[in-house]
Formats: C-alpha cells, sequence, structure tokens
C-alpha cells in the first residue's frame, strides 16, 4: 500500500494524533466517536463547492463549521439547517483543510454501504474536493489528494477508496464523471483492487 516514488513524492507529514501536519485546521464540532474497534480502511471522495459550482469562497469552511448564512443565497435553503462535516477539504489551488479529527466519525456519508458494510461513516475518512459533479478537478488537487492518501495509508489500514457515488448509489453523484480515478489510482501506485471497479459494492458479500 505504500506510494509509489514519482517525481513529486515527498515523506508524508507527521501526524498529531489523528491530526494530518499538512493541513490548515479549521475544527468542526460536528463529529462523535467511532465504534469500538472499527476499522478505519475505507476513504470517500466527495466533490462540494457552495453555492455549486462556485469556487474559491468562505462557504465550505462556513457549512462544516455551523456558521454559513442560510439567507445569503437561494441554494442555501436547501441545505438549511444541516450540520455535516467532512475529515479533509481540497481546494481547487490544491490546499488542504482538515475539519475532524480523523480518528473521530465525521458525517459525510450518510445512509451508505461499501465493501459489505453499511454506516460507512462508522469506519471511513472523508475527503471533500472543491468541485462539483461533471467538472474536472484540477492538477494541484489531485497532487493534494495523492500526498494525503498516501499519508492516511501510514496511519490507517487503507484498502479501498470509493467516490460518495459508490457507497450511496442513486441517492448521490458526487465527485461525479469529472473525477479521474485512474490517476489517483496510478499517482498512488495502489492495486486497482482498491478501486471502485473492483471492489464489490453494496450487497452483502457474506452470501
Ligand atoms: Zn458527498
Amino acid at each position: 500500500m505504500k506510494p509509489e516514488a514519482g517525481d513529486r513524492s515527498v515523506s508524508p507529514p507527521p501526524w498529531e494524533g489523528g491530526w494530518f501536519g499538512a493541513a490548515r485546521r479549521c475544527a468542526s464540532p460536528n463529529f462523535g466517536p467511532r465504534p469500538e474497534g472499527a476499522r478505519i480502511d475505507l476513504i470517500v471522495i466527495h466533490s462540494i463547492s457552495l453555492p455549486p459550482g462556485v469556487y474559491g469562497g468562505p462557504e465550505v469552511e462556513q457549512l462544516f463549521t455551523n456558521q454559513l448564512d442560510w439567507d445569503a443565497h437561494p441554494y442555501f435553503q436547501q441545505i438549511r439547517g444541516m450540520e455535516v462535516s467532512a475529515h479533509f477539504f481540497i481546494r481547487r489551488d490544491g490546499e488542504l483543510v482538515q475539519f475532524v479529527d480523523a480518528d473521530a466519525r465525521a458525517w459525510h456519508a450518510g445512509s451508505s454501504c461499501w465493501r459489505g458494510r453499511s454506516n460507512c461513516n462508522d469506519d471511513s475518512i472523508g475527503i471533500e474536493l472543491e468541485g462539483l459533479e461533471g467538472d474536472s478537478f484540477t492538477s494541484a488537487q489531485y497532487d493534494g489528494l495523492t500526498r494525503l492518501c498516501a499519508g492516511l495509508g501510514v496511519r490507517y489500514p487503507i484498502a479501498y477508496v470509493a467516490g460518495h457515488e459508490h457507497i450511496a448509489p442513486g441517492r448521490k453523484q458526487d465527485p461525479g464523471s469529472g473525477f479521474d480515478w485512474t490517476r489517483l489510482q496510478q499517482s498512488l501506485g495502489w492495486a486497482h483492487a482498491c478501486f471502485p471497479g473492483d471492489t464489490p459494492p453494496n450487497t452483502n458479500v457474506a452470501a
């Protein structure tokens, strides 16, 4: 599970507990404990922008810290009162922000199932990319995502990477068709089996 040595490859920055050294901290109150014995082996990739398609503003950080002004834009009526979070947010310029200690349970997945286990918030890491379903993502975001996933792979027994659209099919569409899974797989050098096309999805595989 070690990342492939590439020209941009550097030693992952150290962790302070579940806080990633390379991330700017923006602590969210929206989190809780993971179930005892949770095996944190899944990274869930999302996309978000507020208002949708508008990049670079403070609204996503405001949403995840319960400080968004619901009356500031008509779209915000649709999400009024939501208390959500992700562990990480990667902006278009590659800046990495961390909201929740990765040892703790963030609120990003909702009703979900992957690799035969439901309630993916219990045992996953949520990473939001600033973006929009169908839009592409920046090279700076892929670079930052690669470094973050490599760092997560050092601290946690990561075995799977999936999109919100994969763990909540029909309900969620992010990160969407503009996300290049092959690019992430190749930059990490992780096995194909870690990625959506090769993972048994939503049915319980015990049968
Ligand atoms: Zn999502």
